[in-house]
């Protein structure tokens, strides 16, 4: 998979791209990262990207004439066979959630676009394929948005992972029939007075397998009544 970030702050992902498996996914050639620097695609002595907005109002707006040229650099680098898709993060795009970093784990390319100030002039979207929101909750910048959609998509890869099981049956996924996960324990069987149930303790999998389904129920139905109601209508 090729990913290419456009920002204003390209050094937030350094580390962020070295450490973990986020990190060997790139060391492997599973993932290939260009941080497109918005700066350079900047206008005047301070290499502005941002502007006043028409109609008055506090706070500055991302220029289209810059964002759009970073967003057309950082394509051609990538060099991509098939064009790449290109998502804007912003608070009012689609929400990102599981299926859509399925859906974004099998592009082979993306162009992220970091918005800051007051986000991008309008006429920006006109140039994206996709809008996507980390939540209803605003951010300085689209730099945390563009990492949680990488860390969410490239975990689904396959060979990224040691264990590829353990991104299948998880919160959200298909296999879990879209509910929240079953409670998961480890040693010791007993802390500060909290038990390990003496289910997972018996070596029994067909029971062992029930109990989990009916605690990934009741979990999900007493903190996300949402993922059951969407389970039904589908
Ligand atoms: N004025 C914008 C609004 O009210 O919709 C908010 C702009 S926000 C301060 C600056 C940038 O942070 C956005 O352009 C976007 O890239 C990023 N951002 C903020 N909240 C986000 C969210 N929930 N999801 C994704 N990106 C977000």
């Amino acid at each position: 998979m090729q990913i290419a970030i456009v920002t204003l702050f390209p050094e937030l992902f350094e580390p962020f791209l070295r450490t973990s498996f986020v990190g060997r996914a790139v060391e492997r050639g599973v993932l290939s990262v260009l941080l497109e620097d918005l700066r350079p695609h900047g206008l005047g002595n301070h290499l502005s990207i941002d502007d006043t907005p028409y109609g008055g109002g506090s706070g500055m707006v991302m220029r289209p004439d810059c964002v759009v040229a970073a967003m057309d650099a950082a394509e051609l680098k990538l060099g991509a066979a098939a064009r790449p898709r290109r998502v804007l993060l912003t608070p009012q795009g689609k929400r990102f959630d599981q299926t859509l970093a399925r859906k974004l784990s099998e592009v082979p390319a993306l162009v992220l676009v970091c918005g800051r100030y007051e986000g991008f002039d309008e006429r920006v979207r006109y140039f994206a394929d996709d809008e996507v929101s980390l939540g209803d909750f605003v951010l300085t910048g689209g730099e945390v948005a563009a990492m949680s959609v990488i860390e969410s998509t490239v975990r689904l890869l396959p060979n990224v992972l040691g264990n590829h099981d353990s991104v299948r049956e998880e919160s959200f996924s298909p296999e879990c029939g879209g509910m929240l996960e079953y409670p998961q324990f480890t040693r010791p069987a007993s802390y500060r007075g909290y038990d390990v149930p003496d289910v997972l303790r018996a070596g029994d999998h067909e029971k062992i397998a029930a109990f989990r389904r009916k605690q990934a129920l009741a979990r999900s139905r007493a903190r996300r009544p949402d993922l059951l109601r969407r389970r039904g209508s589908q």
